[in-house]
């Protein structure tokens, strides 16, 4: 059944269902009428033994017994000719039979074994078949019968209309149900199609939705949401490939023509050892980029779980200031740092400090000299858990108002130029944000354009 088109499963289901409450309904009919036959047929006939009884009963009282026999015969023949009955006397013989009963090959039984209301019976007659009651009377034994034909006839009405008009019935409902669900299932059919017709080039299309708000059109709703964040991703991807490669193409140009200058003609040692210089500068950074690259792709895939051990973030916060103080001398700035003695929480020292260097690092190279850099981390405990704040602000250039919203944005430079010079790819902040995230945390921005800037680092303590 499995193998079979849900059009035929349904067709079949239906002509099953619909089988088996014919059957039953022609059960129940059945039952009913057979039921009910009986129950009439013998109502009848024990009312007509009633009368038979109330009739010799008024015989005994008008006299003698010997002309019984003549008067009964004269009696019921004009009453009864038409229905079956006779009657015998205890001696044996058959005081009276209506002529209908005289082809009878039914034994009469002996009246002392019967109780007093009868007992019923179903013979065959000549083929025809006959329920009769045996009845004890006072003068002997009556029988009196009642020709089942005509009830029979309906019965086979019955039988006959059900044998023949289900077959047809069925047919004609699982014609109906086939053409039904068909109809029913075309959507889905053209759903499939146009689903089939959806591939990369048009990622744009979508399914269309026929506003019955049926589970068709939820289904259809239900793809084009799905094709709407595939789009994204679709796009996300391309663009991230894109800009990788812009990206690595300027380090290997560097790498090539530095490589094709050097070869050109014969060089000093000087000028050997000052290519290899810049050969292994930009094999360096494109590393870096290549590990950056990798590691937001990582965080697409969502593979990574974050690591959870105990960490003193003050310690590395104290630590990656310390790192990074040498750079803010020659920079010619100062760098203020605020830490308590010590702020345990959860979390991956590794991406802790990559986080606090990302910052910092902007921080010197966004603000001009003279400026200062401070450093400061401190416990919110008005929410829920509280949170470690480290802010880091700087006096330097600022970030306009439309840039701030796509900073953590990858490969966003909120001035090209600038960026360029200090040599960054704009994957900073979308790795630090990333890494946050990863902690539970998140990262919010303040910036006033040529005033400064203080990122705020917030970790669940
Ligand atoms: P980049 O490698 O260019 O620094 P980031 O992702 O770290 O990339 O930062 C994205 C952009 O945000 C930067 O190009 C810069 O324009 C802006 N930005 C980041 N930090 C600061 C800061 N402290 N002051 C001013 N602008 C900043």
């Amino acid at each position: 059944m499995r193998n079979f088109s849900i059009r035929s499963r349904l067709t079949f289901w239906y002509a099953a269902t619909l089988g088996a409450a014919l059957v039953l309904f022609t059960a129940g009919v059945w039952f009913a009428l057979v039921h009910s036959i009986r129950h009439t047929v013998d109502r009848e006939l024990r009312s007509r033994l009633a009368a038979v009884r109330y009739y010799l009963q008024q015989q005994s009282h008008e006299g003698d017994e010997s002309n019984l026999t003549q008067e009964i015969a004269e009696d019921i023949d004009a009453v009864a000719a038409t229905s079956l009955i006779r009657i015998r006397s205890a001696a044996g013989e058959w005081i009276y039979r209506s002529p209908g009963t005289r082809a009878w090959n039914v034994i009469a039984p002996n009246p002392e074994t019967l109780p007093e209301n009868g007992s019923l019976s179903t013979a065959i007659v000549r083929g025809a078949p006959i329920r009769i009651l045996s009845a004890p009377l006072s003068i002997g034994l009556v029988q009196i019968g009642l020709s089942l034909t005509e009830f029979q006839s309906v019965q086979n009405l019955l039988a006959w209309t059900v044998l023949l008009g289900s077959p047809l019935l069925m047919l004609a409902a699982s014609l109906g149900g086939y053409w039904m669900s068909g109809r029913a299932l075309r959507p889905v059919d053209e759903l499939v199609m146009r689903a089939q017709s959806i591939s990369a080039h048009n990622l744009t299309d979508r399914l269309p939705s026929r506003g019955t708000s049926d589970e068709l059109d939820r289904l259809a709703d239900t793809l084009n949401a799905m094709l709407a964040r595939l789009e994204s991703a679709f796009e996300r991807i391309t663009r991230f490939t894109a800009d990788a490669s812009h990206e690595l193409r300027t380090p290997v140009a560097i790498v090539r023509t530095t490589a094709e200058v050097t070869r050109a003609k014969s060089r000093t040692p000087a000028e050997h050892e000052k290519a290899w210089e810049v050969v292994l500068t930009q094999a360096n950074e494109m590393t870096r980029l290549i590990d950056d690259l990798l590691l937001l792709a990582r965080a697409d895939s969502e593979t990574d779980a974050p690591l959870r051990e105990l960490i003193d973030a003050a310690e590395v916060l104290r630590e990656a200031c310390e790192e990074i103080r040498v750079m803010a001398d020659v920079a010619g700035l100062s760098l203020n740092v605020q830490i308590p003695q010590e702020c345990i929480l959860l979390g991956d020292p590794a991406d802790l400090r990559r986080i606090v260097l990302i910052l910092l690092d902007n921080a010197i190279k966004y603000t001009p000299k003279p400026g200062g850099i401070f450093v400061q981390l401190s416990l919110d405990g008005s929410t829920k858990p509280r949170m470690a704040v480290i802010s880091v602000r700087d006096t330097g250039i600022g970030i306009l108002q439309d840039d701030l919203p796509h900073i953590f944005d990858r490969f966003y430079r909120a001035s090209r130029d600038r960026s360029r010079k200090t040599g960054g790819v704009g994957l900073g902040l979308t790795i630090a944000r990333y890494l946050a995230e990863r902690h539970e945390g998140y990262i919010q921005v303040e910036s006033t354009p040529r005033r400064g800037s203080t990122f705020y680092l917030f970790l669940p303590v």
